[in-house]
Order: C-alpha cells, then sequence, then structure tokens
C-alpha cells in the first residue's frame, strides 16, 4: 500500500533542509521499500508570491488526503508587512487547525556529542531527554475575540483572548499521560494558575485525569518557575505539558539547552495520530541561502514522520542512528560548531547521513 506525504519547504532556509530531508526519506524509501509517494506544494510566503495567500483550501484539501506533511519553515522578512490576515504564519495556523493538529510534541535530546555546544555546563545539560507536549490549536493563538480597536478617547488598544475548554485540556492531558508511560512516567503541568482563569480550568482538568494513571506521577508548576528551573536544573523534567503560548516560549528554552534548536524536530498529531513534522526552528532569514543551515532537525522530523505517522520503526530507527554517527565522526554545521570538530554545509551533512545510512 503506497502512502503520500505532503511536502511544504516553505521559505528562508525551508526548501534548503527540507531538500536534505527528502534525499533522506527517499534513500530509506528504496531500502526498506516503504512505498512512499511525495506532493510538494507551497506555504508561507512562497504561497503568497504565487496564490497571493499563504495556504489555498486546495493545498489544505491535498493535505487531508496524504498520510502525513513535512514541513520546513515559513516566513521572512519580504512579507513582514504584508496584511496580518495574510501573513505567512496563517498558513501555519490554517493547517494546524484545519487538520485538528492539537498535540505538538517536541523532543528535547541532548545527544552526548553536542554537550560543549550547549551554553550551559556539561553537568548540568549532560543526559537530558525532556519531552514538551504543546497544545496546539487552542489558547491565545486562536481566541476571539482578538483585534487592535481604537478606544473612546482615541487612542489604539490591541488585544487577544486566552481560553481553554475542558475537552481541548483533557485530550492534550491524555496525550501528556500516554506519552509519560512510555518513558520516565512524570508529568509536569506547566499553568499560571495564580493569574489566569483559563489555567485554573487547565490545572482541575489535569488532577482529574491523574486517578487514570496511577503509574504516572503528576506535578504542577508555574510558567515563570518552569522557565526558571529549564535553565538550572533540566533534567528533573520528563515530559511537560502546557498550553499554546507557554510551550512555544518554553520549548525554544529547551532548545538551546540541547546546543542549537538547528538540532530539534517536532511532530503535530491529531486524534487519529496523523501529522505534520516540522524543525522547532524557523526560516531563519539571517541565513538564508548560504548552505549553512543544519538541516538535522528536519531530517530527525522525517524519522519522527515515520515512526508516530507511518509505523515505521526500523527506517527511523536507521536515520537516527545515521545522525548519530555522523556526529561521531565530529561534523558539525555552523550552529553546533565547536573547536576540534569538522564544519561542514548544508548539503555535506545531508551528504554525511546518506552515506552513514
Ligand atoms: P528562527 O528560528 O528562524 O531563527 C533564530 C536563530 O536561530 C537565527 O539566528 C537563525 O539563524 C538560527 N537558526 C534557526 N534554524 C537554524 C538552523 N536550522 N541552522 C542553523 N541556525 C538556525 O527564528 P526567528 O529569527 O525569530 O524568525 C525568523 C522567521 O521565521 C520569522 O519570519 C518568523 O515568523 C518565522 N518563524 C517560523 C516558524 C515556523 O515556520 N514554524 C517558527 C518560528 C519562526
Amino acid at each position: 500500500m503506497s502512502r503520500n506525504i505532503m511536502i511544504l519547504p516553505g521559505d528562508g532556509i525551508g526548501p534548503e533542509i527540507v531538500r536534505e530531508a527528502c534525499r533522506v526519506l527517499e534513500a530509506v524509501n528504496d531500502s526498506f521499500d516503504l512505498k512512499l509517494n511525495f506532493v510538494d506544494e507551497l506555504i508561507g510566503g512562497a504561497s503568497i508570491d504565487v496564490y497571493g495567500e499563504p495556504l489555498t483550501d486546495a493545498a489544505v484539501e491535498r493535505a487531508r488526503e496524504c498520510d502525513a506533511i513535512l514541513l520546513g519553515a515559513v516566513g521572512g522578512p519580504k512579507w513582514d508587512t504584508i496584511d496580518r490576515a495574510i501573513r505567512p504564519e496563517r498558513g501555519l495556523l490554517k493547517i494546524r487547525s484545519s487538520l485538528e493538529l492539537y498535540a505538538n510534541l517536541r523532543p528535547a535530546l541532548l545527544y552526548p556529542q553536542l554537550v560543549d555546544a550547549s551554553s550551559l555546563k556539561p553537568e548540568v545539560v549532560s543526559g537530558l531527554d525532556i519531552l514538551i507536549v504543546r497544545e496546539l490549536t487552542g489558547g491565545i493563538y486562536f481566541g476571539e475575540p482578538r483585534g487592535i480597536r481604537t478606544l473612546e478617547n482615541g487612542e489604539r488598544e490591541g488585544y487577544n483572548t486566552y481560553k481553554y475548554s475542558e475537552s481541548e485540556i483533557e485530550r492534550i492531558g491524555r496525550t501528556a499521560f500516554e506519552m509519560a508511560r512510555k518513558r520516565n512516567k512524570k508529568v509536569c503541568s506547566v499553568d499560571k494558575a495564580n493569574v489566569l482563569e483559563a489555567t485554573i480550568l487547565w490545572r482541575e482538568v489535569m488532577d482529574r485525569l491523574a486517578p487514570e494513571y496511577p503509574d504516572v506521577a503528576l506535578s504542577h508548576m508555574y510558567v515563570d518557575n518552569a522557565a526558571m528551573q529549564l535553565v538550572r536544573a533540566p533534567k528533573q523534567f520528563d515530559v511537560l505539558v502546557t498550553g499554546n503560548m507557554f510551550g512555544d516560549i518554553l520549548s525554544d528554552a529547551a532548545a538551546m539547552l540541547t546546543g542549537s534548536i538547528g538540532m530539534l524536530p517536532s511532530a503535530s498529531l491529531n486524534k487519529h495520530g496523523r501529522g505534520m513534522y516540522e524543525p522547532c526552528h524557523g526560516s531563519a532569514p539571517d541565513i538564508a541561502g548560504q548552505g549553512i543551515a543544519n538541516p538535522l532537525a528536519t531530517i530527525l522530523s522525517a524519522s519522527m514522520m515515520l515512526r508516530y505517522s507511518l509505523g515505521e520503526t526500523a527506517a527511523a530507527d536507521a536515520i537516527e542512528t545515521a545522525v548519530g554517527e555522523v556526529l561521531d565522526q565530529g561534523l558539525r554545521t555552523a550552529d553546533i560548531y565547536t573547536s576540534g570538530t569538522e564544519k561542514v554545509g548544508t548539503v555535506q551533512m545531508g551528504d554525511a547521513v546518506l552515506a552513514a545510512l
């Protein structure tokens, strides 16, 4: 049975890093006889330039028919000043909400070879293996009403709405408990229940779910403390579950513990386990077109796709082993380079992973 994979390179370094991930996918497609078909589409600024919108309805319909999606990144200065309603990021929000990709899994795993690339002391980060579970289709990024309005006194006011329903909290909470069961059986739920009513409910729902998972230990932490603990003693965490905005911020902080955001893959799943896979970073316009971006987060996202949406564990293992071997060989893109290692570009890194495969 063949499987269709939608490829959305996006903008900036997106096309460069997705090209390397596709070469790796094509290699395992042949060697493991995966029967993958690749379907190309535009998203973000690339789509705005052609269609005048960041993701067409036709692209969403094609995405619905695919078994999984691999995305690069969207956005860049070229589109920063256009109408907010058609900004590149709107394409991302549209595909996440249209396909109900509510569970964003962001592993922050430190490869032992990269312990010196982290900005934290080796003893603080070595052995780090955290999974951040971020709610992706609710909270303040989607809440209505939202906008910028003019008040009676003529002053303008920006406003957004932070809300979560019980069912939204419950389904992401269950994802976190299920994931913890496959790991070290600890869930830390992050909220701001001392200030925000939406997160008082969040905490209540998490407490209500906990007895259904007696083998998993649930704890709660305020988001400001969680930010501090992530850089103070990050190894205390196993699974960290939180809402959309807090997860956005905390997962970028966790990314740096691992040396570079260029190493971190992510999965965004719906209730059927179908999903979109993408690196945690953005389109990095500052280095786009220079051939120096790290493609490993995207290559590892492809491996998560094989594991979580396609059930191809052996192929996923092979990719992850190959990435480890390349790091063992001392090859590093600029973002993870330390003295004594060999600096390589995007394509050379892709070549090395292919050779290791
Ligand atoms: P960014 O993640 O693109 O870049 C932050 C820093 O990390 C930059 O210095 C960049 O060079 C570096 N970096 C990122 N990925 C890298 C890689 N693979 N290899 C080496 N270095 C890498 O974040 P930003 O600068 O805040 O945003 C740039 C653009 O990306 C904006 O338009 C933003 O809206 C967009 N963005 C998109 C996504 C997404 O598509 N999911 C996520 C975040 C930001």
